[in-house]
């Protein structure tokens, strides 16, 4: 998906000269073995790079312009172990276009006690060190990751690890192509939203094209290349009677095999990694594209239906985020619910496009005629989701500015066979509980459309939206509706006037 080992973050400690060469050269030393200590955990998904201890002003400038530069820097991790005045802090923090994180550690984990003096004192000092330069950050209103504890504290490690995943998501998001076939579906308001301010915001380019374009890419997809597909298709899917060779529906597999090879086709060729469809809008498609958009997810494209740019953006950067983790992601939409209030729950589903990377078995490749929408009976895979923690994320456009919205949901089998269900589906438990979450996500204006994900938790997307400097509402075990309405409310009033604050 993408090559994740030229992503650097480098690991920058200030301090000032009133030490003298001898402290400072001890200061170097300590912050070169947590960064070697870092990176040999192994639990980051980058490389963690030593950069020598910063300390005046034009150095700090020279670092911050430096990491901004630098196309493999995805981000700054900084530490004063021991005292850097904050202004001198300033121009360089202005000049840093990179997200960072602030690592409030101390090189000791325990205090010396029989033995310490001074000398250890002003050298291990980043308790009021950080201070400082927490100040200065607070100061400017700037936003970035405070993560505290001793450095090879696992859970320290951990949230170093996920935040250099949300950098990684970061640099994606940055110049991230979007193609959208066709437009949004007429009159949906959920799914539109200004694409001049995600550009602005997330760094997304959105470009809209008529189905017919694609079309052309369709019609020149060979047979033999739609053999070799289908031969894929065969090894990983148990395949239904009705689909293989010679039989009555083999042919709409293949036609989706053909969507699929002009649609990535399409999307290498113009540098694309996520798009959308719309089933209202397919001139020229006999299908729309089902097994072809789960395919392409599953290949680690963002996918968002009937135009959901903002869905299909929040996909892919999920993706990235949560590469080589364990526990797929994919398009989602709350669908059904089964509202027996001794286990309630919700069935999420979609027409036809969940991304097979969710799956907990082998999916079945199925043809079936959609009930809606008058075209030829598509193509899909069919699977039930895998259980566990999992979350739907959002993304809505206020009119005056972004909000993600996060709801955890615990994941369980369904609590039948669903023998005549003709899509994939998942069926969850939404915190606190059916009621209260879907309350709360309807009061935060939550999409019926969502990435869903395994593989990630809440501090991610948190994360991710400090970063982006956009709203954040989290609709987990602990919420109360009340309080959430209280959120939503002095949320209006701060963003109308955070801008003025920076
Ligand atoms: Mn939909």
């Amino acid at each position: 998906m993408n090559n994740l080992t030229k992503n650097e973050i480098w690991f920058v400690t200030g301090s000032q000269h009133l030490y003298g060469p001898k402290t400072l050269q001890q200061v170097d030393v300590d912050s070169k073995t947590i960064v070697d200590g870092l990176n040999a955990t192994g639990k980051l998904p980058v490389e963690l790079i030593f950069k020598p201890v910063v300390k005046t002003p034009d150095e700090i400038l020279d670092i911050c312009m430096e990491a901004t530069a630098d196309k493999n820097c995805i981000g700054v991790i900084t530490w004063m172990h021991t005292f850097s005045p904050a202004k001198m802090w300033i121009a360089g923090l202005k000049a840093l276009q990179k997200p960072y994180m602030h690592l409030h550690t101390q090189f000791n984990r325990d205090l010396p006690w029989s033995e310490i003096d001074m000398d250890y004192m002003n050298l291990h000092q980043s308790a009021h060190g950080d201070r400082e330069f927490g100040f200065i950050n607070s100061r400017m209103r700037k936003n970035r990751k405070v993560v505290v504890g001793h450095w090879q504290d696992e859970n320290v490690q951990n949230q170093v690890a996920k935040w250099s995943r949300t950098a990684i998501g970061w640099a994606d998001s940055q110049g991230l192509k979007i193609a959208r076939f066709g437009d949004n579906m007429r009159n949906v308001a959920v799914t539109e939203g200004d694409k001049v301010e995600a550009q602005i915001k997330f760094g997304w380019e959105i470009h809209a094209y008529g189905v017919g374009d694609l079309v052309e890419y369709v019609e020149k997809v060979t047979d033999a290349e739609v053999d070799t597909l289908y031969n894929e298709y065969e090894q990983l899917y148990a395949v239904a009677e009705n689909c293989k060779p010679g039989k009555q529906y083999h042919e709409n597999v293949r036609v989706q095999a053909r969507y699929e090879i002009a649609m990535k086709r399409f999307m290498e060729n113009g540098g694309f990694k996520a798009f959308t469809s719309n089933f209202e809008n397919l001139t020229g498609l006999a299908q729309l594209p089902g097994l072809a958009s789960q395919r392409l997810m599953a290949a680690g494209y963002g996918f968002g239906a009937e135009g959901d740019w903002k869905q299909s953006a929040l996909l892919r950067i999920i993706k990235t985020m949560s590469q080589g983790m364990e526990g797929g992601s994919s398009f989602m939409e709350d669908y059904t619910y089964h509202l027996d209030p001794a286990n309630e729950g919700v069935l999420g589903a979609h027409m036809l496009e969940i991304c097979p990377s969710i799956a907990a078995k082998k999916p079945r490749l199925e043809v079936h005629p959609l009930g809606i929408g008058g075209k030829d009976a598509p193509a899909r895979l069919v699977f039930d989701s895998a259980t566990g923690d999992a979350m739907n994320v959002t993304l809505i456009d206020m009119g005056n500015r972004f909000r993600i919205i996060v709801n955890t949901l615990d994941v369980v089998e369904p609590l039948g066979s669903l023998p005549k269900l003709p899509v994939a589906s998942a069926f969850w438990k939404t915190h606190p509980n059916l009621a209260d979450g879907a309350a709360a996500w309807i009061y935060s204006g939550g999409t019926h459309h969502s990435a869903y994900t395994l593989a990630l938790t809440p501090d991610f997307i948190e994360n991710f939206a400090e970063i982006a400097d956009v709203e954040f509402v989290l609709i987990d075990k602990n919420t109360k509706l009340t309080e959430l309405k209280k959120e939503l409310r002095w949320n209006e009033i701060y963003y109308m006037l955070n801008g003025s604050l920076k």
